[in-house]
């Protein structure tokens, strides 16, 4: 992994005169991280940015979250401009573009009792905490004292194993979160191919050079479909098992690159 303000001279003529996608995860890659979800914010500052990112015609920004699309909107306060996705991509709003999935009732129903049965049975771990995000479910584990996580995940997969059988689940794991999700083949790399492959920039054809910046193990997915044709950015430690060629060491240096790109787009 290659240390990306290392490289930031040379790459600067590469991103100059072009049409930009900017991609954005948003927990640990524009806010720190907090210890709970509700917790999470980002600075002023960022948010000023992003909306002059946003204003420039030869930008494009989209945030795409696993939290639920409301939740992630939430965190910009009105911030219009911005492609916004939510549930890992599953539901996208911005300008012109409304996307919300079709669900079936029987997964809803099976959200639902598994909800209710975790809710139960995670009572008694201290820190354990229980998002319902519409479409999915996250069980977080954040706050949970090491010694009880091994007992949260045999509750977590003892729950949620008779939904596996005939795929009316999928289940997920992030940084300290474990998911409950559609059975679907939908992921942020996903996402990303459908977003590039719909917002035309009028002006400039198909030109257009992508950019993914992220943290956690779900942006692996995009790092993976973009590792060649894009510039993919890994937040935190460098880790040679990332598909991204590139790192930035925390969601300082994401807000100080965006700036750098602001200040190079005309
Ligand atoms: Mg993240």
């Amino acid at each position: 992994m290659i240390y990306f303000f290392e490289k930031w001279d040379k790459l600067k003529d590469k991103l100059k005169n072009k049409p930009l996608f900017i991609f954005l995860d948003f927990d640990g890659t524009l806010a720190p991280i907090a210890d709970t979800p509700a917790k999470a914010a980002m600075p002023e500052e960022t948010r000023r940015i992003l909306k002059s990112l946003s204003k420039k015609t030869s930008c494009k920004v989209a945030v795409i979250s696993g939290r639920s699309l409301e939740d992630v909107k939430s965190k910009f306060c009105g911030l219009s401009g911005i492609i916004y996705s939510g549930n890992h991509g599953l539901e996208i709003e911005g300008p012109k573009i409304k996307f919300s999935p079709l669900v079936s009732s029987g997964y809803l129903m099976a959200i639902k009792t598994i909800k209710g049965i975790l809710r139960k049975k995670i009572a008694a771990i201290k820190g354990a905490l229980l998002e319902d995000k519409r479409f999915s479910l996250s069980l977080h584990y954040r706050l949970v004292d090491d010694k009880q996580v091994p007992l949260l995940k045999r509750i977590f997969h003892e729950t949620v194993i008779r939904y596996l059988t005939g795929a009316r689940i999928r289940i997920e794991k992030g940084k300290k979160v474990l998911e409950v999700r559609l059975p679907l083949e939908w992921d942020k790399g996903k996402v990303v191919l459908w977003l590039l492959s719909r917002q035309k920039f009028v002006k400039y054809g198909s030109e257009v050079l992508p950019i993914y910046i992220g943290d956690d193990l779900t942006d692996e997915d995009a790092f993976k479909v973009l590792r060649r044709a894009g510039i993919t950015i890994f937040v935190g430690r460098p880790d040679d098992s990332s598909y991204a060629k590139y790192y930035l060491k925390d969601t300082g240096e994401v807000a100080r690159l965006l700036k750098d790109i602001l200040e190079i787009q005309n």
